[in-house]
């Protein structure tokens, strides 16, 4: 144990790890994180190569007053550090073979424009979805999300009011009560698909993704997201934490049924008087080998997510066609969906979200280039596909699609090009299956049947990050160190002192 203070050991540092660590630094304890990767932030990392700058997972900011949180945890003040900018409209979505395209965004006449492109009777319906998902996000989201769920009754208590608002039914068919043209029912009802969750079979409290984009704007940091990474990395160094990269933890401490260190893969103990495991949380019981199984209960283990196929595109040119933020979806949208969910397979059509943030801050690429981050989501490897196999296949059947639709010369003016592959989520990031969002967001890996924020049968361990409650995203994994913090100062009782001030309120909108 650290001399003349509470140690804690934090395991990963993904944004619920760096997060955490702030906020226990804020509360006086002793914090050293241990990062496998050679660099912090998971998959909020950063390639920088010839000039180009890709953010490699995360790149579209919602809530960003949950940023705010942390920054005040440590009495600092977000504008100190990073500037955040709204972007209008959010992004834009091309359908391939269609003309039009559907911009989406905060701005309520555009978006009703929009629609109206689409049907003039889904427009009229916009102000009832609102009201609907907002009333969710309200009673649902921002109840539950800074709640934990170690007892079923607490999740229980929440049924009725889920009930009342129709929450529990699948998000796709809650979606279809509103609007009935295809175009506009999937651009209301994507916004699962990007922490994981198939809309067919998330319940609709995932209706709140899309409420808060309209309500409370799509954000953009100066840098990528990157930056705030990095200015959380700096305010937990000069708190006093301590960050050791190249450190992998292969095993979690324990003795009498309570935590008391980890284990490197190097064979480097590092005690402690508890530790918050930022992992993969379907790795627990490869780090505790000797532990009791965190869900005896439990029939089947929890399902991970599909994976992703990325690829960073430094080019040569500027493609006009691409805003900050593109979504190009193929033919046979449901049936793509299904092909990396529920069926695990290939997918035999296209859906891709593209990032071009040098449309909003040219330094993200050279003069006249572009810096482009092209996600495709795929099955993850409980397919069987081998990716080594597989990779240069799918990099030229997504570009070739691209170009087809509409970025004519993408190959031929690529001067920068890396990758990420299932293999990269699995082998770097440590994530099962390489998977790309942790655990699927379904209702029965939701609340108190996902991992909860503290072992149900180690003392003294803590989990953080999309795994946990309440999930993935960048706002999901900065709640998850909230609620986890919360479990902490009960658990250990500590005049503590907590530099903590309110808010800070610098966000620039257009
Ligand atoms: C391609 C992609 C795009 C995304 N886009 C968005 C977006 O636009 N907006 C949004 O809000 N969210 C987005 N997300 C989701 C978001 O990035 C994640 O939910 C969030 O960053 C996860 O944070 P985390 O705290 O779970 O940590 P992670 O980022 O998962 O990091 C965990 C860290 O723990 C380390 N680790 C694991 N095991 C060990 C061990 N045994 N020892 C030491 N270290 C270990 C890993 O190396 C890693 O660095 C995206 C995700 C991906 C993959």
């Amino acid at each position: 144990m650290a001399q003349g203070g509470r140690q804690a050991i934090i395991v990963g540092s993904g944004f619920g790890g760096l997060s955490t660590a702030i906020r226990l630094l804020s509360d006086g304890w002793q914090v050293t994180i241990l990062e496998a990767r050679p660099e912090i932030g998971g998959r909020a990392s950063r390639i920088q190569e010839g000039g180009y700058t890709f953010d490699t997972g995360p790149s579209l900011i919602t809530m960003p007053w949950l940023f705010e949180e942390v920054y005040a945890a440590a009495g600092e003040k977000m504008s100190d550090h990073v500037t955040l900018r709204q972007l209008q409209p959010g992004y834009r979505i091309f359908w391939t073979g269609e003309d039009r395209h559907f911009d989406f965004g905060s701005d309520r006449e555009q978006l009703l424009a929009e629609m109206r492109k689409f049907s003039n009777d889904d427009a009229n319906q916009l102000e009832a979805f609102l009201a609907a998902s907002g009333a969710i996000h309200r009673e649902g989201i921002l109840v539950s999300g800074r709640q934990n769920f170690l007892n079923l009754k607490d999740f229980v208590k929440l049924l009725p009011t889920m009930a009342r608002l129709d929450a529990i039914r699948f998000l796709q068919g809650w979606v279809g009560k509103f609007f009935k043209e295809p175009h506009v029912q999937q651009a209301f009802g994507f916004h699962s698909l990007f922490i994981g969750g198939d809309p067919s079979r998330v319940p609709a409290i995932y209706s709140a993704l899309a409420y808060l984009q309209i309500a409370d704007g799509i954000w953009y940091t100066e840098g990528g997201v990157y930056s705030i990474i990095e200015s959380f990395g700096k305010i937990i160094a000069k708190m006093g934490g301590v960050i050791h990269t190249n450190s992998k933890v292969d095993q979690i401490l324990h003795r009498n049924g309570r935590a008391t260190g980890v284990r490197t893969a190097d064979g480097e103990v590092h005690n402690a008087d508890l530790v918050i495991y930022n992992g993969d949380v379907t790795a627990r019981d490869a780090l505790l080998p000797d532990a009791p199984d965190a869900f005896p209960w439990r029939l089947r283990p929890l399902r991970t997510t599909m994976s992703a196929h990325m690829l960073y595109l430094g080019t040569n040119k500027k493609f006009e066609k691409l805003l900050h933020h593109t979504l190009v979806v193929g033919d046979d949208y449901y049936g793509f969906i299904k092909d990396v969910t529920r069926e695990r397979r290939m997918p035999r059509s296209n859906a891709v979200y593209i990032h071009a943030p040098s449309r909003t801050e040219p330094e993200m690429a050279p003069p006249g280039g572009d810096s482009i981050a092209i996600l495709l989501p795929v099955p993850n490897l409980r397919s069987g596909d081998d990716w080594t196999e597989a990779e240069p296949r799918m990099r030229d059947r997504t570009l070739e699609w691209l170009e087809n639709w509409g970025l004519p010369g993408l190959r031929d003016s690529i001067v920068v090009e890396r990758s990420w592959t299932p293999l990269t989520f699995r082998d770097e990031l440590l994530a099962p299956d390489g998977n790309a969002f942790a655990v699927e967001p379904s209702l029965e890996q939701s609340a108190y049947f996902r991992q909860p924020n503290r072992d149900r049968t180690i003392a003294g361990l803590y989990y953080v990050g999309g795994g946990t409650h309440p999930g993935a995203g960048m706002p999901g994994a900065l709640l998850t160190s909230q609620v986890t913090q919360d479990l902490i100062r009960g658990d250990y009782p500590a005049p503590f002192t907590s530099r903590a001030t309110g808010p800070t309120g610098n966000l620039v909108r257009p």
